[in-house]
């Protein structure tokens, strides 16, 4: 079973770089080495490789493998990077970051804070972090990721993996002079704008939007609904 496993997650990355999703060897590497099959519900295990969105409980899913890889490569994640995401779901994607920021056996530490406003998914996502090593790297957060997490602010990178209305402040404002958000933009039952926002300065931020996306909706104070 493991190694049939193993096996697939070797053909839907290959698959990745064939179709020019992945574009550099360390997203590859990293997705080589992120089992997404512990993170996701038994029920799912086969499908694990499979390139779509899969259920994780609580009505919310985990991105689609293209999805983890282009919002990889949007954000320009390096070894270093210290990366936020709103939206921690299962987990699997902040392991991936991971392995790109501090990747295993380098002494290039980045890390990676991500934010669940799911109660019962940040502790899951929490324990299936630390069962496979990566507490040292990946932070997990129970709150209101739209209010983003001052305390470990400015960032390299910002991720927020469900659907917003526009870009919400308070991320604007945590990311470092040079930095890269990536976020859904747009309705939040049918399709958004994945739109990439680096901040030029103090002030200036330059916006371009990549292409067409299906994310479910963000809640919060600057998402869908205010709670
Ligand atoms: N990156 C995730 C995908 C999660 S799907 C993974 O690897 O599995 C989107 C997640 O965003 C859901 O779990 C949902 O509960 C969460 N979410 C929605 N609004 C949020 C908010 N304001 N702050 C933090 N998490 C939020």
């Amino acid at each position: 079973m493991h190694e049939k496993l193993e096996k697939q997650r070797r053909i839907a990355v290959q698959r990745l770089i064939e179709f020019g999703v992945i574009k550099r060897k360390i997203v590859a590497d990293a997705m080589l080495r992120v089992p997404r099959e512990e993170f996701i519900p038994e029920t799912y295990r086969d499908s694990a490789y499979v390139d779509s969105p899969i259920p994780i409980g609580y009505g919310q899913t985990t991105s689609a493998l293209h999805m983890v890889a282009w919002m990889c490569e949007a954000t320009e994640l390096k070894p270093g990077d210290k990366v936020l995401e709103i939206g921690g779901g299962c987990g699997y994607m902040a392991a991936v970051y991971a392995e790109i920021v501090a990747p295993r056996g380098s002494e290039v530490r980045g890390h990676v804070y991500t934010i669940e406003i799911i109660g019962e998914l940040a502790k899951k996502a929490e324990e299936t972090l630390r069962r496979l090593g990566y507490h040292d790297r990946v932070t997990v957060i129970h709150g209101d990721g739209t209010l983003g997490y001052r305390e470990a602010a400015p960032y390299d990178a910002i991720i927020v993996t469900a659907a917003a209305p526009g870009a919400p402040k308070p991320l604007k404002e945590q990311l470092k002079i040079g930095g890269r958000l990536v976020i859904p933009i747009g309705s939040p039952y049918y399709t958004q704008e994945l739109t990439l926002i680096r901040r030029i300065d103090e002030e200036k931020y330059e916006e371009v939007e990549l292409g067409g996306c299906v994310f479910v909706p963000l809640r919060g104070k600057y998402g869908w609904t205010r709670d």
